[in-house]
């Protein structure tokens, strides 16, 4: 089965046993928990000059119609607010149903649910959340899980300003409107919506969370 790892990968050797060996290198220095990798019947497609899109192979068409539009848009718009992305190629493994995890931004390698694949490009600023990433949490990232929110925010101030630049100054300031409601729910809500959205925090940190509401 093919590999897909958080590296630029530079080689199949076939090891005659029936095994191949896949090499990937990582020049820029990464968290462990950047780190993934993934196998599978595992196709890809070009979704710009410097992406790829990764799936399953009946899933394929639809994860390259759904994100060839945006992705390569989005890049060059992050380009201009910080500066040239660092880690050469971008790209988007669209991950099983039956693992449906959000969007994690593994270096090079970004793993999104499959419910972006909506056949509408509606959910695709996803991509701009985890390709901000490939800035703040990727390159710079927090020292201690306590101060996991700054990679967070300013990965959320970034992707905000690429829906501004994409899709206007309206589109960011509904997002921020929605963002700062979601701070206003009840204590409990928030814990929940901390859980799922960040595999990092661990389930007793939630605990902690849960007794002081
Ligand atoms: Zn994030």
């Amino acid at each position: 089965m093919p590999i897909l790892a958080s590296g630029i990968a530079t080689g199949e050797k076939d090891l005659g046993n029936g095994s191949k060996l896949y090499s990937y290198v990582q020049e820029i220095p990464i968290p462990s928990y950047l780190f993934a990798l993934a196998s599978g019947d595992i196709k890809q497609a070009s979704i710009g000059p410097r992406s790829v899109v990764a799936t399953g192979p009946r899933e394929l068409q639809a994860a390259k119609w759904e994100l060839e539009e945006s992705t390569e848009k989005f890049i060059q718009t992050i380009e201009k607010i910080v500066f040239p992305y660092q880690w050469k190629t971008y790209n988007v493994l669209i991950l099983p149903p039956s693992f449906p995890y959000g969007g994690m931004e593994n270096p090079v390698y970004t793993y999104a649910t499959p419910t972006i694949i909506s056949g509408d490009r509606e959910n695709v600023d996803v991509i701009a959340h985890e390709l901000s990433h490939s800035y703040s949490g990727n390159l710079v990232s927090n020292a201690s899980w306590e101060h996991f929110w700054l990679n967070e925010g300013w990965t959320t101030y970034l992707e905000r300003r690429i829906q501004a630049a994409v899709h206007g100054e309206a589109h960011r300031d509904f997002s921020a409107i929605i963002g700062y409601e979601v701070l206003l729910l009840p204590n409990w809500l928030c814990v929940v919506r901390c859980a799922c959205n960040s595999w990092n925090m661990s389930f007793l940190k939630v605990l902690a969370l849960l007794d002081k509401c």
